[in-house]
């Protein structure tokens, strides 16, 4: 799978504190592995001007600047020049669908997944009203800038292409997974720690009681801490 990211800032995703340690690795490990590849880009590279100008004043007054449209819909179709289905093109906002692990995995289906960041008071609408595919938000927050949110949903769908976690069936059995369910309370050694024990189900060895514990275990907890979960039927 390939990844672009469209910047004004690809000094983000480079050098010792971009994209490698913002992921934990798993990101550049599968791009070394050759599982994926990354494409950052700089959005001058499509400005025609002296000044490289990417932004502009908002009509009809207000805070702050712009992404212009134009070299935003220059990049991409050069970026793309042929789109279709095996293609997306997600611009990062606020104001967009909110992103969950079922987007994450119709992304994970896709060859390449561009993905827009946003900065200043934002981008001219035209972009999600004509070039976009998909406007993603990674939550009800304001950020500075798309690229942060960028970095998340890269990671979120990098880790869901074959061969990128160590075991596959880390993404099989975690939050999610089941879409109204979180994943079980999990534990490791000591057996005790502070006076706090381990549930003796999960000492026992005995595999269907264990099952038969996260299941519940995972209910509870989704109750107590997402029960918005619960109601999306
Ligand atoms: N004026 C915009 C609004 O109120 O919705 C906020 C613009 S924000 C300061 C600048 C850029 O950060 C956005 O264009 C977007 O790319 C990114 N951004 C901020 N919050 C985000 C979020 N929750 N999800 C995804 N992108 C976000």
């Amino acid at each position: 799978m390939i990844f672009h990211i469209l910047t004004i800032f690809p000094d983000f995703f480079n050098g010792p504190h971009g994209l490698g340690s913002m992921t934990g690795g798993v990101v550049e490990r599968a791009r070394r592995a050759g599982l994926l590849d990354v494409h950052i880009h700089d959005l001058r590279n499509w400005t025609h001007d002296r000044h490289r100008t990417v932004d502009d004043r908002p009509f009809g007054g207000g805070e702050g600047m712009l992404l212009k449209a134009e070299p935003i819909f220059e990049a991409v179709e050069s970026i793309l020049p042929q789109r279709g289905p095996d293609s997306s093109v997600v611009l990062l906002s606020a104001q967009g669908r909110k992103f969950d692990q079922a987007t994450a995995r119709s992304y994970a289906g896709r060859k390449e997944l561009l993905l827009i960041c946003g900065r200043y008071e934002g981008v001219d609408e035209r972009v999600a009203e004509h070039l976009v595919d998909d406007e993603i938000s990674i939550g009800d927050f304001v950020l500075s800038g798309g690229e942060l949110p960028a970095a998340i949903v890269m990671d979120a769908v990098a880790r869901l292409q074959e061969g990128v976690l160590g075991n596959k069936d880390s993404a099989v059995n975690e939050s999610f997974s089941q879409p109204q369910l979180l994943d079980c309370p999990q534990y490791t050694r000591p057996e005790e720690f502070r006076g706090w024990k381990v549930p003796e189900t999960l000492l026992g060895g005995n595999h269907a009681h264990i099952r038969e514990w996260r299941k519940r275990a995972a209910a509870e907890k989704t109750a107590r801490l997402r029960s918005d979960l619960l109601d999306q039927t």
